[in-house]
């Protein structure tokens, strides 16, 4: 089979659970954008996926978005850069990403309204909000995300910031436990935001592993790689 063939079949089995779910919730299907993760696949994948119909790309490692974003510059897509951030790259990312999902400190704002400036439009920013039981041991290699206590803090950061715009939440399920429960708090921490910045209507949660649970708690962006492209060749 094709590459073009699978990355299709493995496309359209994503969007029949999301019909699935969002019918379950009594959702549209137009509320759920899928970003397509494509994470340590070649430029080559994403332009056929282009091809395919997608228009929204996630990323989480800079030097790879980077470079695909210049080598896919001629396809009219959207990056969503949904990695951690370092504050020395903030601007960096912010000159080709579109929409970033990782925002988790007020350290980062900086780098991001330069970037947004230098490229001379405004940059769409979520702000990642950790689900981890809040005695949760992180670890060195802990899960991002701002403590939802942290977070109206942060949202009035952005919003006192020129040239970003400040369009939701976004969250990763802590891994082991049950994700519902997890969405669950993230709803209630996005309405607080709205509550704050109504514009914000964004949720971005789910994954190849979870998206139902993540549709049933109102979810309007999926990030999704290896349900589509595979597994990736490392565990990441
Ligand atoms: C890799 C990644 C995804 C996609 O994960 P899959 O399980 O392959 O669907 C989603 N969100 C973030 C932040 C990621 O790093």
């Amino acid at each position: 089979m094709s590459r073009e063939q699978e990355l299709a079949d493995g496309l359209d089995r994503v969007h029949g659970r999301i019909a699935t779910a969002c019918a379950e919730a009594g959702r549209s299907t137009d509320e759920v954008t899928l970003v397509m993760v494509t994470k340590f696949f070649p430029a080559s994948d994403v332009r056929l996926l282009a091809g395919l119909g997608v228009r929204d790309v996630g990323e989480n490692r800079h030097q790879e978005a980077e470079a695909k974003a210049a080598e896919l510059a001629d396809l009219d897509l959207a990056w969503h850069y949904v990695g951690g951030l370092q504050s020395n790259k903030a601007a960096a990312v912010a000159r080709y990403a579109d929409a970033v999902h990782s925002l988790d400190r007020a350290k980062l704002v900086t780098g991001l309204v330069r970037g947004a400036e230098e490229r001379g439009r405004d940059l769409d920013v979520l702000v990642q909000v950790s689900l981890d039981p809040p005695d949760a041991d992180h670890g060195p290699g802990g899960r991002a995300g701002a403590d939802p206590a942290d977070v109206p803090a942060l949202v009035e950061r952005v919003q006192q910031a020129d040239g970003l715009r400040l369009r939701g939440v976004m969250a990763v399920a802590p891994l082991g436990t049950d994700p519902d429960p997890a969405f669950a708090r993230l709803a209630e921490v996005a309405a607080d935001v709205r509550r704050l910045e109504p514009a914000a209507t964004w949720i971005s949660a789910g994954m190849s592993g979870d998206l139902e649970q993540a549709v049933r708690h109102g979810a309007t962006h999926l990030r999704v790689g290896s349900a589509v492209l595979g597994p990736r060749p490392s565990n990441q």
